[in-house]
C-alpha cells in the first residue's frame, strides 16, 4: 500500500511523511523508449525490491544526500546532473566541496555514505538549462534554478505539465542556502522565475508533496520566499544589541534550538554571512568592531 500519485507518464513516489527530511517524493516517469528516475530518496531505497534496475536514466534536480540516496539501484541507468553539481555525484571529493563545512569533512563522508548509501558515480553526465530528455511521448526538461546548490534545477514532465521542484521545497524551513555551493541572491531570482515556468502540477521533494491548483502554489512559494525576509528581520532585532558572528550561530536564525544534526552551526554561518554581507552592503547593520556588528536601523514591520 502507498499513497504514489500518478499524472500520465509520471508517478510521483510519496515518501515517509510524505516526503520530510532525510526522506523524499521521487518521480518515476515512463516513456515508451527509455523511463527515467527523478532524485531516487531513501523512499526509493525503502522500495527496492520494486525499483531496482526499473530506470534507464537518473536524472538529479541537484546533487545532494538526500536526492541521492537510491542511486546505487541503478548501476546500469545513465546517471545526469547539472554541469555545476555533477562533481558531487562523480566523488565523494566532490560531493564535500559542494557542503564546504570547515572542519566538517570526516564527519559528513561517514554521514552520507551510512545514512544515505552514497556511490560515487565517476560516470555522470552534464547537463545545461535548457537540457531536453526525451524518453518518448514523455520528456523531461531542465530548467537551471541555482541558490540552493550551484546546478540545482527545476524540471518539467511534458506533456503532463508537472513541475518537479527539487529543494524549492515550499516547506515551513523556507529557502535552504547554507552550502558553500549555495547563494542568497540567485535563490531570491530562481523564486521570482519559477512562477513563470508554465504547469499544472508542481511537486516538491519534501514535505509539501503534490500541488495541482497555480494558485495554492503561488501562495505557498510566497510564504516559502517570505521567510528570507524573516531571517533578515530576526537579525535586525538581534543586532540591535551588538554581536558577533560566533554569538550570531549559537543564537541560530535558521534552525530551531532543539535540531542538532553535525553541520548545523556551518549552515548557519555561512546563512548569516550572506545576510550580513547583504545588510552591510545597504547600510541597516554597521561593523562597531572587529568582529562585532550592530543594526542602524530597526526591523521594518
Ligand atoms: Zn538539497
Amino acid at each position: 500500500m502507498n499513497n504514489d500519485r500518478t499524472f500520465g507518464a509520471v508517478t510521483v513516489i510519496i515518501g515517509d511523511k510524505n516526503g520530510k527530511y532525510p526522506h523524499g517524493n521521487s518521480l518515476l516517469v515512463r516513456g515508451r523508449n527509455a523511463t527515467a528516475m527523478i532524485d531516487p530518496s531513501l523512499s526509493v531505497v525503502a522500495r527496492t525490491d520494486e525499483f531496482r534496475g526499473r530506470a534507464d536514466l537518473v536524472v538529479q534536480s541537484h546533487v545532494h544526500e538526500d536526492h541521492v540516496a537510491g542511486v546505487h539501484l541503478f548501476p546500469d541507468a545513465e546517471v545526469h546532473a547539472h554541469r555545476e553539481d555533477a562533481l558531487g555525484l562523480r566523488s565523494l571529493d566532490g560531493l564535500m566541496q559542494i557542503y564546504g563545512y570547515p572542519g566538517m569533512d570526516e564527519p559528513m563522508r561517514d554521514f552520507v555514505v551510512s545514512n544515505f548509501h552514497y556511490v560515487e558515480r565517476p560516470d555522470t553526465r552534464d547537463f545545461e538549462d535548457g537540457a531536453f530528455f526525451d524518453l518518448g511521448g514523455a520528456a523531461i526538461r531542465a530548467f537551471h534554478l541555482p541558490g540552493h546548490t550551484r546546478g540545482h534545477c527545476a524540471l518539467l514532465i511534458e506533456p503532463a505539465g508537472v513541475l518537479f521542484l527539487g529543494d524549492i521545497d515550499l516547506t515551513g524551513f523556507g529557502p535552504y542556502y547554507g552550502d558553500a555551493w549555495s547563494n542568497l541572491e540567485d535563490f531570491e531570482k530562481s523564486l521570482r522565475f519559477i512562477s513563470v515556468i508554465d504547469a499544472r502540477v508542481w511537486v516538491s521533494f519534501h514535505h509539501v508533496g503534490v500541488v495541482d491548483e497555480r494558485r495554492t502554489f503561488e501562495e505557498k512559494l510566497a510564504r516559502f520566499h517570505g521567510k528570507i525576509a524573516e531571517r533578515e528581520r530576526n537579525i535586525l532585532s538581534y543586532l540591535v544589541e551588538p554581536h558577533t558572528l560566533d554569538e550570531m550561530v549559537a543564537h541560530r536564525f535558521l534552525y530551531p534550538p532543539h535540531a542538532n544534526l553535525s553541520f548545523i552551526d556551518a549552515a548557519e554561518r555561512r546563512t548569516i554571512e550572506q545576510h550580513l554581507q547583504r545588510l552591510l552592503a545597504n547600510g541597516a547593520v554597521q561593523r562597531v568592531s572587529e568582529s562585532r556588528y550592530r543594526a542602524l536601523r530597526p526591523a521594518e514591520h
